[in-house]
């Protein structure tokens, strides 16, 4: 069975001092949670410091974006092998506002995934439709597209590693959500175009939910049989609604 994920992304927010305070007031809540894969996302200056401190706690370490070369003359960025050394497991990748506010493409999404891979870094690859693309009945072109693409040349034995993060655009922070038969909807299409793409491994493939994720209503977005987990903006930002989100059951 494929083991759920909670990922927090914290984006742009948090001092030193204040993402220190949440870690510190967010490991005695989850300490008894069994089989839930936590994630944190914190912003770049703070990922050593959060993974320093989550250390022995099972809680796992990401970044919110990730360059795709080892390293060279690109100012402003971070490569796959330091954020590694830095104490990440994870990376976020294609989040819809990096895809809209810094020019991410399919392209450059889909060599960002296979950098991380190649680092043994586990992306958290995001893709979704807008409001426009939804209404105008376009959202299954648009997440099969953005999902073969972002893919492309990946082998199926990452099928265990990569995680996918199904973010509708007009339910990340907007506090609307995708109800939990539409997220399904997309998350079964996904799975069928993973299953094309990779045949049985697919079914390895853990697929969150993200999009005004709340405590109350992660049980039945998770009660649903294509949804592995959720990726959290807003409400990771708190140690008590993150707490409650992971421990969903
Ligand atoms: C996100 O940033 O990935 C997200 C889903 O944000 P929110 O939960 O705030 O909608």
């Amino acid at each position: 069975m494929r083991v759920p994920v909670i990922a927090g992304n914290w984006k742009m927010f948090k001092t030193s001092g204040e993402a220190a305070a949440f870690v510190r007031a967010f490991l005695p809540l989850v300490a008894d949670v069994r089989e839930v894969e936590i994630v944190l996302a914190p912003p770049f200056p703070w990922i050593a410091a959060v993974a320093d401190l989550v250390k022995g706690s099972g809680v796992r370490v990401a970044s919110q974006n990730v360059h795709f070369a080892d390293d060279g003359a690109y100012t402003g960025e971070v490569s796959p092998r330091m954020l590694k050394d830095a104490g990440a497991s994870h990376c976020i990748i294609g989040h819809s506002e990096r895809r809209q506010y810094y020019a991410e493409t399919d392209d450059s999404v889909n060599r960002k995934n296979k950098a991380a891979l190649a680092a043994g870094l586990t992306p958290i690859f995001c893709l979704g439709e807008t409001l426009a693309q939804r209404e105008a009945g376009k959202t299954f072109d648009v997440v099969g597209t953005q999902l073969l693409e972002g893919l492309k040349d990946i082998p199926a034995k990452e099928a265990t590693t990569v995680i996918v993060a199904y973010e509708p655009v007009w339910a990340i922070g907007t506090g609307k959500t995708a109800t939990p038969e539409q997220a399904q909807d997309v998350h079964a299409f996904l799975r069928g175009r993973l299953k094309g793409l990779w045949g049985d491994a697919s079914e390895s493939v853990r697929i969150l939910y993200g999009g005004s994720v709340k405590p109350d209503n992660i049980a039945t977005l998770m009660a649903k049989k294509d949804i592995d987990g959720a990726l959290v903006g807003g409400a990771s930002l708190a140690a008590d609604s993150f707490a409650k989100i992971v421990k969903f059951k």
